[in-house]
């Protein structure tokens, strides 16, 4: 599934690509892709006429601003946004066909058919779902480590379903999550009430870093994504966890784990991201804590896994 860079790149793309053009008429062709108005014929009748302002983002969600309406689009496992010629055939999975007055179309092709097309009047798609239930950008000024702590210090749930979650930071997928936790250095199943004020301070920045980093790169292509150009992204050459069971760690040499967590395939370098159950549980830690790993042997080794460099 795109996540945040992945639909920020195909924001962008699309801009450059439509924005300032007309629509002319609209072509459903799989009604369940479009979600309101229920009729794909009064989502197509409203359309017609309209000027597409520019693209955008929300979350892991495409808002479309035109002329007086705004066209909130998820494309979820596999949706793809492509601008052709009016005359190109028609592709076997292209289900919405945007003509626009230049002789293009803009088309939406989706094999899985899991995309979602909403219509709003401008400032009613906040207030409603499916982007009412989105939480904080990340990439926000008013993201910080302190509003990060606010939102999951408090749960015991494992931090990396919580930032799964899109109801508490919006734009995280299964990619960024595990590479955002390695760069931390945070196990993805610590409970997110056990981090210590300076993993909240790195969590943020791993959270804002790998997010620009893969905007810059245009996006992971895992599986199908391309952008809007039918361009692939490149982050998935930078990938530190992601995708690479049993290949070593960049910063260790360590080879990655692969294990699941919330039914989600999850990627850890078991040096880096140490699991401090172990020493958390233990009722006074501070003996063996002091003890200097090099000297402790096995008392110590059964107390904590080892521990990253940065601590
Ligand atoms: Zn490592």
């Amino acid at each position: 599934m795109p996540e945040l860079p992945e639909v920020e790149t195909v924001a962008r793309t699309l801009n450059a690509l439509v924005a300032g053009k007309t629509i002319r008429t609209v072509t459903v062709r799989l009604p369940r892709i479009i979600q309101r108005p229920r009729e794909p014929e009064a989502f197509a009748a409203a359309l017609e006429g309209r000027s597409i302002r520019s693209i955008g983002r929300r979350g892991k969600f495409l808002r479309f601003e035109l002329d007086g309406l705004v066209l909130v689009s998820h494309l979820r496992m596999e949706g793809r946004y492509s601008v052709c010629p009016a005359d190109e055939p028609i592709g076997k999975h292209t289900h919405v066909l945007f003509h626009l007055t230049d002789g293009t179309d803009l088309r939406y092709k989706d094999v899985r058919q899991f995309g979602t097309m909403h219509l709003f009047r401008p400032g009613e798609e906040f207030a409603q779902p499916p982007l009412s239930k989105l939480g904080m950008e990340p990439l926000d000024d008013a993201f910080t480590a302190e509003a990060l702590r606010r939102l999951l210090g408090g749960r015991r749930a494992p931090i990396k379903p919580l930032l799964l979650n899109q109801a508490y930071v919006t734009g995280l997928g299964n990619i960024y999550a595990d590479e955002s936790l390695h760069k931390a250095g945070i196990h993805p199943e610590r409970p997110a009430s056990s981090l210590r004020p300076a993993e909240w301070t790195r969590l943020h920045e791993a959270i804002r870093g790998t997010l620009r980093e893969a905007v810059e790169a245009g996006g992971s292509s895992v599986r199908s994504y391309v952008n809007g150009q039918g361009e692939m992204g490149m982050f998935q050459f930078r990938l530190y966890v992601y995708g690479r069971e049993d290949e070593p760690c960049r910063t260790c040499g360590a080879a990655i784990v692969k294990t699941v967590l919330g039914g989600r395939g999850t990627h850890v370098c078991p040096v880096c991201q140490p699991y401090r159950k172990a020493r958390a549980q233990k009722p006074a830690g501070k003996a063996s804590a002091a003890i200097p790993r090099r000297m402790a042997g096995r008392a110590a080794e059964s107390a904590a896994r080892p521990r990253s460099q940065n601590k």
